[in-house]
């Protein structure tokens, strides 16, 4: 009888604890898949911050000089001047002393 109880006893604990190695290893899976999607957010937020930056920090303008106009270079009708006809501008107030005006369709900054 005694010897049954134990036998009982240690079948319940080795039970007990293969039950915690279990939860143990199931919230270990889980820790490390929220690890992987924070992950991966981390690098979408991280990436989309250095485009947005890359954009902001982008003070250069386009423009044809055959026109008076300067682009954002990203503009369809910045991407259509002629390289051999392109000039640059780092900033608006460049363009304007050289007698250019903003883009109506991409809109550059004024100054
Ligand atoms: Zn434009």
């Amino acid at each position: 009888m005694q010897v049954a109880a134990r036998d009982h006893g240690s079948k319940n604990r080795s039970g007990i604890v293969g039950y915690e190695l279990r939860v143990v290893s199931y919230l270990f899976k889980l820790k490390g898949l929220k690890m992987r999607k924070f992950k991966v957010l981390l690098l979408v937020v991280a990436l989309s911050v250095f485009i947005v930056s890359q954009y902001a920090l982008s003070t250069e303008f386009w423009g044809s000089v055959k026109s008076n106009i300067y682009h954002y270079p990203h503009c369809e009708w910045a991407q259509k001047i002629n390289p051999q006809n392109l000039i640059k501008f780092s900033s608006p107030k460049e363009a304007k002393s050289k007698g250019y005006r903003a883009c109506k369709v991409c809109g550059p900054p004024e100054d």
